[in-house]
């Protein structure tokens, strides 16, 4: 507090500022200010300055690699093997310009006006459709549309858990998850996986002993694993969320990004009690910019979260809702996804090959049967940390381990995106990380 307040008293004074993201400078002098050749630089009010610090500690240190992670798309020069995004060769341009060019015109107030703050129902119909087609019994109503599942997970979040309680999270589990239970005062519990998915003998521990709120699980292709959970670990998780009466949120952004076999079923199907709610977004099967996802949940719960969600933007994005709409009534999501999954499964196996080409012996990594990403365990004691260090020099980024998980672990593990790049670049990347590698190997 007193190093605050005495922060706080050289701010009204015009002695320091404080930038979002930079730390706290000492100001120009006025003359200086006089001569000021970056007009658009804006001084920080005292007010803004005390709350942000508080905010800091509410996000924690994570906070910023999000942003960062997305920020890469924009640079050319980096290869980044990072973000969890389609590649721009991947994306659905000429679908959605075909819909524009057809349907715009006509389709003005749904795709441009406000629309009901559950979805636009030809959206939401379709969506059920779909999902029915996947084994879960769901029509309109038990469909909220989102504005990404980023925005469900608060929801959801906001909606069960108070300051204090306690959250569920496998480990590793998805970094933003962690982020959002933790900005909102929640406890987060974790549960090992290993290649069946969560730890249940381990949860059931927990859930003997604590009282969580909220299980929260990757079932399908889990990031950042790629472990899909065993459908023997999926009745027992079931049961134990019935037996000591804890909702699950199923966070399943990459069910429908699987390379062999059928689809599979999401555990959602397999609830018969309502005890699942079941997230799902557009960001990875069509586009992260159309900014639509959905929640399935029993139908009350829907009414609830629709209000909470009304407080914060009305309704998602029209235009994005009746793109999607159209692009499931066209029938044209099939065509697309099967294009789509062929081109990661080459781009999984170029990646993999090209880490046994060029990278030291005792790298452990997977190869996962769907989603986005590889996982790895650097050779001997080598930490995720100095590789990014040295691999950043060759033009290369990816996302450390270490985010992901809530114990302090995963320093010699590291994330792979092999969505967001292509074929070429991959290689090149995975060849330059591999130089990286041999560099501080040989120091
Ligand atoms: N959940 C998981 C597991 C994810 O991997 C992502 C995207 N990386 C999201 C949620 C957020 O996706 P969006 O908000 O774009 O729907």
């Amino acid at each position: 507090t007193t190093v605050m307040n005495a922060y706080n008293e050289l701010a009204s004074e015009g002695l320091i500022e404080g930038h979002v993201g930079r730390g706290t400078l000492v100001k120009r002098t006025y003359l200086a200010r006089e001569l000021d050749d970056e007009p658009f630089e804006q001084h920080m009010p005292s007010w803004l300055f005390s709350l942000s610090a508080e905010e800091e500690l509410a996000l924690g240190h994570d906070a910023r690699l999000m942003s960062e992670i997305t920020a890469l798309g924009d640079q050319q020069e980096v290869i980044s093997l990072a973000a969890a995004t389609p590649a721009a060769g991947l994306l659905p341009a000429e679908l959605l310009r075909e819909i524009v060019q057809d349907d715009l015109l006509t389709a003005r107030q749904s795709a441009l006006g406000y629309c009901p703050v559950e979805g636009l129902q030809s959206l939401r119909r379709g969506i059920a459709e779909r999902m029915r087609k996947h084994g879960v019994p769901v029509d309109f109503q038990h469909i909220l549309v989102l504005s990404g599942s980023t925005q469900g997970i608060g929801l959801v979040g906001r909606f069960l858990l108070h300051p204090g309680d306690e959250v569920v999270v496998e480990v590793p589990t998805y970094l933003g998850a962690i982020q959002t239970f933790r900005a909102l005062g929640a406890r987060v519990i974790g549960v090992p996986i290993d290649n069946e998915g969560m730890r249940l003998d381990l949860l059931e521990a927990i859930l003997a002993r604590r009282s969580p709120r909220l299980i929260y699980t990757l079932p399908t292709f889990q990031n950042p694993t790629g472990v899909i959970m065993s459908p023997a670990r999926r009745r027992r998780l079931l049961a134990l969320a019935r037996r000591y009466q804890v909702p699950i949120l199923e966070d399943d952004p990459y069910g429908e990004i699987y390379f062999e076999g059928e689809a599979p079923q999401p555990l959602k199907a397999l609830d018969t009690r309502g005890d699942v709610l079941y997230l799902s977004t557009y960001s990875k099967l069509l586009a992260p910019g159309l900014r639509v996802a959905w929640l399935a949940a029993p139908e009350p719960l829907i009414e609830r979260l629709s209000l909470h969600k009304q407080i914060f933007d009305l309704n998602t994005t029209a235009l994005g809702q009746w793109l999607v709409s159209e692009i499931l009534q066209r029938q044209m999501l099939d065509p697309h996804l099967a294009r789509v999954r062929q081109q990661y499964q080459r781009q999984r196996d170029v990646m993999f090959q090209a880490i046994q080409e060029y990278w030291p012996a005792g790298t452990r990594v997977t190869l996962p049967r769907g989603g986005f990403h590889l996982w790895c365990r650097l050779p001997g004691d080598m930490r995720a940390r100095t590789l990014l260090r040295e691999a950043a020099q060759e033009g290369v980024a990816f996302v450390l381990g270490e985010p992901f998980h809530i114990d302090g672990g995963g320093r010699q593990y590291i994330r792979l995106s092999y969505a967001v790049s292509d074929e070429v670049q991959i290689r090149e990347g995975i060849r330059r990380i591999g130089l990286a590698m041999r560099r501080i190997q040989s120091r």
